[in-house]
């Protein structure tokens, strides 16, 4: 659907769509801008151009249009109590990581809280009606922008004023008349400087027309009427139509301290206390001067560095003064930005890593680091999220929970980052041009390489706009899940009878038999989904080997053969394998809670996995785990087995669930029902769940984690068995184990043995010696030791291995000295080879050379080996050759 074409339409009938009763009774009068031709209404009858087009635009910068002065937790503070006071219920931030939405990361708008899948539709469900609330919201498209134009942020709180009109809540002419009086009576604003900008929305296959508020050129609101449903022209009325009204939290404060930017008074007393650290001078009018040029003109140009330096030619600013005091303010407000993005993505759970929504926070802690280097700033990092949650805690008090838990994520990461940092110079180093847009995604993809360290390392100058907003893109958005379609049509609900009685055994009506599916009436058999596996069983005799849903309706899988359509069948389920299941289920949900406990805030489940023997829980986390930290989980998980806490299964409305206890109910994602199923251990885990349970903690008997990886940046794997197959590993581990250390001391012993042999046979040396110059003429045999004499020549050798290295030193050195014509060989294992030690005496050297003896047996031994004459070594990894190289060297000798 074309915006021009509702606006073209809504505006030619501006009673209908935008004349709402304020503007009759104040008098508002409908203009068209002279310049952009945009229709907007105002009290001011000698404005002749829209509010964005107007000259006096951000000329509250220097000069604030109100009495009062309020800064960020001040400003939520009046507007809170005006909304209030106004019959609205206001209701606590929505977490800024969006578990209720699969389709989002994080939470961009304040109406994104109540939107809730419903199969396959997005429906809305307020906690109250109608409500304010200060819904920090995310966005990562721009980051361009942020520290630059003195207005955008990675993350700002949105004023989100809401409503369904009904017997509660009201349309348009209340909601207009609210934000005006917020303006001028809480505020204080005079009513001559509000403008409304008549515009339409639309997403989402629905539309409606908006009003948006601005004030001295700046727009801090939009209040759209989500009205219309289908086709411009086809288009029919909603069921369910809302007020969804923005506005930006960070701009009332600003409009009304007057600051240069809106990061001077949204960060409390942070930025100031930057400026002064860096010693930056902070001249009033300059930074008037150029903070209102680069605030009108940011958006007249397609990238913001162009705007840039037009701005600081037209205010005349010399380079000399854009480095001294704009580059490190950009570079202070940067900082203090990205910090409080990191703050809330972490209290709420994400961590950094290089994979969907973590990429972001990867991102901005990079920037923070890389901004601090290029500038030579020196902040540390704990200070800053001490003061920002010092600051934030007026307005969100549950961030001071996580205060350590963000510390520690920032902190290990940041290491990582400085870790990784020559790989990174040399990656840079190598690269022979400028990169382009698609290279700078590659570099930051593949190796971890922010634009903005390229910008520090100077290989270039400026980030192109397109690549926060086309890495965004990549990344925003998650994977839709494919199912084949199968001829279902007209088939009604299945029942589940799991969710009630849950017999093992019942009789069902085949409604659909088709291929190797059957489609019952009712079934017992639990469908694959939440990670866990089906049930088996039989259906009419034939084997169920696997049970899928689709959509309401469940599908058997058979084996073997197929009942005929209408007949009753005999159903039964394999229990055992239901119990199993079941088993390591309820133990997949107490892993999961004891790993929080033991490891941080940060820890949800990423996914998991439950079959009859064995199953697996992935969670978030920065780090492999430590053997010391899984024996910290394992215990905490088994001492919630021996309290034998009872498992209790309720239904709730889904939003009185989420009001109830949290979003940590979504371990396992989204919900698309209306209706979610509670499944609490206590207070201790409670999660939004439809797989089966034991009845209380006990029956689960034991839980082993088998095994434990990191699987990928940010998620660690655990394995573990639960039930009697946890008890059957104890056991065979316990068996494996002992095996073991009776084998080892077997081991301990025969080396003992051996070392005393070889000590034994040191020490013999001298009446070993004694024995053999006794032996006249012939073959003798003495511990081992062969022994050959012919007349000319005496060769002894020995293989045996209780003789060492020492050995065959200090016996050869003194057999060959005490006799000139003997020859010795020592053989011997060290590690994977024999080495071969050669002696030969004065007279034996002439013709029997040590180096050539050892020469030759090496070679046979298949290595090498040399020495002189009379002393040499060598050997091989051949041992199967010894007997071989003996004989060798026994030929050489003798013959
Ligand atoms: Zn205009
Ligand atoms: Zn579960």
């Amino acid at each position: 659907m074309n915006k021009k074409d509702i606006i073209k339409k809504f505006s030619a009938e501006p009673d209908r769509y935008f004349k709402v009763k304020l503007f009759e009774e104040q008098g508002f009068e409908r203009k068209s801008c002279s310049k952009c031709g945009r229709f907007f209404w105002t009290l001011n009858s000698s404005h002749s151009l829209c509010p964005i087009d107007a000259e006096d635009a951000y000329s509250f910068i220097g000069n604030p249009p109100t009495q009062k002065r309020f800064d960020y937790s001040q400003a939520w503070k009046e507007v809170e109590s005006f909304f209030v006071k106004n019959g609205h219920t206001s209701v606590n931030r929505y977490p800024v990581v969006c578990r209720w939405r699969d389709d989002l990361y994080f939470t961009i708008a304040s109406i994104v809280d109540f939107q809730r899948v419903m199969g396959s539709k997005v429906v809305f469900e307020f906690p109250a009606n109608p409500l304010v609330v200060p819904q920090t919201c995310l966005r990562f498209k721009d980051l361009e922008n942020v520290g630059v134009t003195g207005k955008h942020f990675s993350s700002f709180c949105m004023i989100g004023q809401h409503s369904i009109p009904n017997s509660h809540g009201y349309w348009k002419d209340e909601c207009i008349d609210l934000d005006f009086r917020l303006l001028t009576e809480q505020f204080g604003i005079n009513k001559n400087e509000v403008v409304f900008v008549e515009d339409v929305w639309e997403g989402g296959g629905s539309f409606g027309s908006s009003l948006e508020f601005f004030v001295k050129g700046v727009e801090l609101g939009n209040a759209v009427f989500t009205e219309f449903q289908g086709e411009l022209g086809k288009h029919s009325e909603l069921d369910q139509k809302v007020i969804d009204m923005g506005a930006g939290l960070e701009r009332f404060a600003w409009i009304t301290m007057g600051t240069p930017t809106a990061y001077d008074c949204c960060f409390g007393p942070i930025t100031s206390q930057l400026i002064q650290k860096v010693g930056i001078d902070t001249d009033s009018n300059l930074l008037t001067r150029y903070f209102t040029a680069i605030a009108k003109n940011s958006e007249s140009y397609d990238d913001i560095f162009v705007a840039r330096k037009h701005v600081i030619n037209d205010v005349g600013l010399t380079d000399e003064q854009v480095n001294r005091i704009i580059s490190p303010l950009e570079g202070i407000y940067l900082i203090a930005d990205h910090i409080r993005t990191l703050i809330f993505a972490i209290s709420d759970g994400a961590l950094p890593s290089n994979v969907g929504g973590g990429y972001n926070l990867r991102m901005m802690l990079r920037r923070i680091i890389g901004t601090m280097d290029r500038l030579s700033l020196k902040f540390d990092m704990n200070e800053m999220i001490d003061a920002q949650i010092d600051y934030l805690k007026n307005t969100y008090p549950e961030l001071e929970e996580t205060r350590q838990d963000v510390k520690t994520i920032v902190s290990i990461e940041s290491g990582r980052y400085e870790g990784s940092k020559s790989r990174m110079q040399k990656m840079v180093s190598k690269l022979k041009q400028k990169p382009s847009v698609d290279d700078l995604i590659r570099l930051y993809e593949s190796d971890g390489i922010t634009p903005d360290y390229l910008k520090e390392m100077k290989v270039i100058s400026e980030i192109p706009s397109a690549f926060y907003s086309k890495l965004s893109e990549l990344h925003q958005s998650a994977k839709k899940k494919e199912q084949y379609a199968l001829p279902l049509q007209g088939l009604p609900d299945t029942d589940l009878l799991y969710y009630g009685d849950d017999p093992k055994e019942f009789d069902a009506k085949v409604l659909k038999s088709f291929d190797k599916y059957v489609v019952l009436d009712k079934t017992s058999f639990y469908a694959r989904g939440g990670g866990q596996e089906p049930d088996h069983g039989k259906i009419a005799g034939f084997v169920v080997v696997d049970v899928n849903k689709h959509g309401d309706i469940v599908v058997h899988e058979l084996q073997g053969g197929m009942p005929k359509e209408g007949e009753n069948v005999q159903c039964v389920l394999d229990s055992k394998r239901r119990d199993g299941i079941t088993k390591h289920h309820t133990s997949t949900h107490i892993l999961n809670s004891s790993s929080r406990n033991v490891l941080g805030s940060w820890v949800w489940q990423h996914s998991a996995f439950k079959e009859v023997d064995h199953a697996r829980l992935d969670i978030t986390h920065h780090s492999a785990l430590t053997d010391e930290e899984v024996a910290k989980i394992e215990e905490l998980a088994n001492s919630k087995v021996k309290e034998n806490i009872p498992v209790i299964i309720e239904s709730f409305d889904r939003g009185a669930a989420e009001q109830k206890y949290g979003f940590r109910i979504y371990q396992g994602g989204m919900v698309p029902v209306k209706s979610v199923r509670i499944v609490s251990i206590e207070d201790f885990d409670i999660e939004a769940c439809g797989g089966t349970h034991v009845k209380t903690t006990k029956e689960i008997d034991l839980i082993k984690i088998t095994r434990t990886k990191r699987i990928q940046d940010g998620v660690v794997r655990l394995e573990f068995v639960a039930g009697q197959t946890a008890q059957d590993y104890v056991k065979k581990h316990a068996a494996e184990l002992e095996e073991q250390s009776a084998e080892q001391a077997a081991k301990e012993e025969r080396d003992k043995i051996r070392e005393r042999m070889k000590e034994q046979a040191r020490k013999n040396i001298p009446v070993l010696l004694k024995e053999i110059s006794q032996i006249s003429i012939g073959t003798t045999k003495l511990r081992n030791i062969e022994v050959i004499t012919t007349k000319s020549r005496r060769f002894c050798w020995t293989k045996n291995d209780r003789y060492d290295e020492y050995f065959h030193i200090n016996f050869g050195e003194k057999l060959v000295k005490a006799n000139p014509r003997a020859v010795y060989c020592g053989l011997f294992d060290e590690g994977g080879t024999v080495r071969a030690i050669v002696y030969s005496g004065e007279e034996a050297s002439k013709d029997n050379k040590a180096g050539d003896i050892a020469k030759a047996i090496s070679e046979i031994l298949g290595g090498a080996g040399g020495g002189d004459a009379r002393f040499a070594q060598g050997g091989g990894k051949d041992k199967s050759k010894k007997d071989e190289a003996i004989n060798k060297a026994k030929s050489m000798v003798l013959e």
